[in-house]
């Protein structure tokens, strides 16, 4: 049997932040499976089949692939950024769960650049001291679970990414989370929204907390919160390396 599978990461959005090995793998691959505007970036070509599906039903799609895998298909998993931060890497992993035979099949997690990365680079060095990535959906946690978790983290003075802030379903939930690192931070902290980092609809604008609003967040945006020392340095913003 000669199928495998790789779950890969296809970057921000720029087909130069794609690596080579995720090329590659794409350039032999049969099938390619993912979240429609994920499938959406990959070329047609012949003998490649492009399945496309909606976000919501990601062990199914990861059972479909594995299937797929096991009858000898050379399988794509795409995700954006990074396969293994809140994306399909875990979900196929989830579905091997179990499942001793699909256990033993090539399956490979090929990294990716992830949002945070891609957005921090565009700043300046925001994530240069100890960090953390938090996604704000409460499709698989409870709100309050996030709410503490951005409070213990801000009360360590950790920097953080956000992840998924807003979505039309849950409006609500970044300005609580406004409202919590209101509590805990300084009104002077910097935060950064960083909307589709390297596609041509980028748009990056850094505020203190205090003119922090919530329409500068939606689901193509990922918001750093800088630490307490996080400042500017001519057009950039930097997380100074030392917390002394
Ligand atoms: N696996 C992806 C994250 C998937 S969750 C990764 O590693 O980047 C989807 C969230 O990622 C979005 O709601 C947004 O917060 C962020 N995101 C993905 N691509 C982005 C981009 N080009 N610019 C800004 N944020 C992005």
């Amino acid at each position: 049997m000669n199928g495998w599978l790789c779950i890969a990461g296809l970057g921000p959005g720029d087909e130069q932040l794609i690596t080579p090995e995720v090329s590659a793998a794409l350039a032999d691959a049969t099938d390619v499976v993912g979240y429609i505007p994920y499938v959406r970036r990959i070329a047609p070509r012949e003998g490649l089949t492009l399945h496309a599906s909606d976000n919501r039903v990601e062990l199914d799609r990861a059972r479909a692939a594995l299937q797929m895998a096991a009858a000898g298909r050379k399988v794509v998993v795409v995700s954006s950024g990074d396969p293994g931060v809140f994306a399909m890497a875990a979900a196929v992993m989830e579905a091997l769960e179990g499942e001793p035979e699909w256990q033993r099949l090539n399956i490979r997690v090929l990294p990716g650049i992830t949002a945070m990365l891609a957005a921090a680079a565009k700043a300046g060095a925001p994530l240069g001291h100890d960090f953390c990535a938090i996604n704000l959906s409460d499709n698989l946690k409870p709100a309050a679970l996030i709410e503490a978790r951005v409070r213990a983290a801000a009360g360590v003075d950790f920097a953080m990414a956000f992840y998924n802030p807003r979505s039309a379903s849950r409006p609500e939930t970044f300005g609580r989370i406004l409202g919590v690192l209101r509590e805990v931070c300084e009104p002077g902290r910097l935060m950064i929204f960083a909307r589709a980092v390297s596609t041509p609809e980028e748009h990056i604008q850094t505020v203190t907390l205090a003119e922090a609003t919530t329409d500068m967040a939606d689901m193509r945006t990922v918001v750093i919160v800088g630490n307490s020392a996080t400042r500017r340095v001519g057009p950039f913003v930097y997380t100074p390396r030392s917390a002394v």
